[in-house]
């Protein structure tokens, strides 16, 4: 049966592999609706091949621009905008299957309606989770809809379930270290965006990127299992291996280990949390072992990478500590981005954020977004003046 999909972040990293998959499927997936923030022209091109039903652009201008030139390609679907326009792509009539793949956590409120129309999810944007995991996750049972991972860790230790008790599991999840794994502190407080963007195993988007630099996508990902999984903090361990072969394992409590190997390319991750149960043949490029010199491991160094020890700290206090540390996160990647602040100031203003906010328990999806608008204000203005505030 074919799958109609709605891509949302179609045109980055993951939107575009998951296009390539779709050109691979034979038939098997089609797209459905398309949804990006700026990259009208990008979109344009989607929508000539793909015919999707509907469009999305966040911006605005962006959204008249590309309405504009499909008219005079006299080519008729509706061009949405703003975050209504991402939720009409994702919940669209002819859709049965999201890729959440936009960065940052502006995928929560189009993942939860979707999930409320009862679509099935492949859930890249592992932000959903982080922000409202609790609440993501019981909408999900209630409407009987299934969130498969699309991050390629979480994708391994679903592989790795298959046919197991997920409670006698124990989750090993491998982090490559990022393009600073071996630099000392002092080093690190001189690294440049540019450094940075230089990702030794994975071509991704920006954030993701400047995530993997600090770490924090890793504390990002301990929280993601956490939801994906049911499983305690108690039994997620994080484990550096540089050569990202190894996708992530998973220790049962007989001791026996199942792991998952492939080479670093997202799209066998994207296919099967589109083709799942099933296994679709490809003819990508495979692993051959006799070319690896060595596989290595080694614990994370939570001293040089304060992320990874704040993310797992907001994680373990749950409520609404992990959307503030997410959304203060964003902030500051994208300032240490836009070369307004320094590597080793990102931890520093996401600590400041979960230390200055009033924490709440059991947060509605009001009180979560209400959290991040918070963080994201706070750490603006410490990003701009470099001072605390709050009482904004
Ligand atoms: P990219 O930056 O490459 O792409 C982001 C996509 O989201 C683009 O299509 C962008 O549109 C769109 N977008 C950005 N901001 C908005 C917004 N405010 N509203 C609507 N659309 C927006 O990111 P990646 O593909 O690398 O990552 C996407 C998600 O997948 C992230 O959550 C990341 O953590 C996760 N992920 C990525 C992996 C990877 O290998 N890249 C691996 C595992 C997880 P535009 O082009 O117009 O700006
Ligand atoms: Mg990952």
């Amino acid at each position: 049966m074919t799958k109609r999909l709605a891509i949302l972040g179609s045109t980055g990293s993951i939107g575009r592999q998951t296009l390539d998959v779709v050109d691979q499927s034979e038939g098997r997936l089609e797209v459905g609706t398309v949804a990006a923030g700026t990259n009208w022209q990008g979109v344009l091109e989607q929508v000539r091949r793909y015919r999707p039903r509907l469009v999305a652009m966040m911006d605005s201008v962006a959204a008249e621009k590309l309405a504009d030139a499909l008219q005079k390609e006299d080519i008729h679907i509706p061009v949405c905008t703003g975050e209504d326009g991402l939720v009409k792509a994702a919940c669209h009539p002819e859709v049965d299957t999201v890729v959440t793949a936009v960065s940052g956590a502006i995928g929560l409120g189009p993942t939860m309606q979707a999930i409320e129309a009862g679509k099935h999810i492949a859930l890249a944007n592992k932000e959903t989770l982080v922000a409202a995991g609790a609440l993501v996750m019981a909408a999900a049972r209630n409407k009987g809809i299934s969130i498969l991972p699309v991050d390629s860790e979480h994708s391994a230790i679903f592989q790795c379930l298959q046919g197991q008790d997920r409670r006698h599991a124990r989750l090993i999840l491998t982090a490559s270290g990022g393009p600073f794994r071996d630099k000392s502190v002092e080093e690190l407080y001189h690294v440049t965006a540019d450094d940075a963007l230089r990702h030794p195993n994975w071509r991704m988007g920006p954030k993701i990127t400047i995530d993997s630099a600090t770490l924090m996508n890793k504390g990002l990902e301990v929280i993601e299992a956490r939801w994906l999984f049911d499983t305690d903090f108690d039994d997620i361990e994080v484990l550096v291996h540089p050569q990202s072969i190894i996708h992530s394992m998973v220790e049962f409590t007989d001791s026996s280990v199942i792991a998952q190997l492939g080479l670093p390319d997202m799209r066998l991750p994207i296919q099967y949390a589109l083709s799942y149960p099933d296994r679709w043949t490809t003819n990508w490029p495979r692993l051959n072992l006799t070319k690896m010199s060595s596989l290595t491991f080694q614990a994370p160094d939570l001293q040089r990478f304060p992320c990874l020890k704040l993310a797992i700290r907001a994680g373990r206090a749950g409520g609404t500590l992990p959307a503030v540390m997410n959304a203060a996160n964003e902030i500051a990647v994208h300032a240490f981005l836009d070369r307004k602040i320094g590597f080793m100031d990102i931890p520093k203003i996401v600590e400041d954020a979960m230390e200055a906010h009033e924490w709440m328990r059991e947060p509605d999806l009001l009180t979560i977004r209400r959290a991040d608008e918070w963080a994201r204000t706070f750490a603006e203005m410490r990003v701009n003046h470099g001072r605390e505030v709050s009482d904004c």
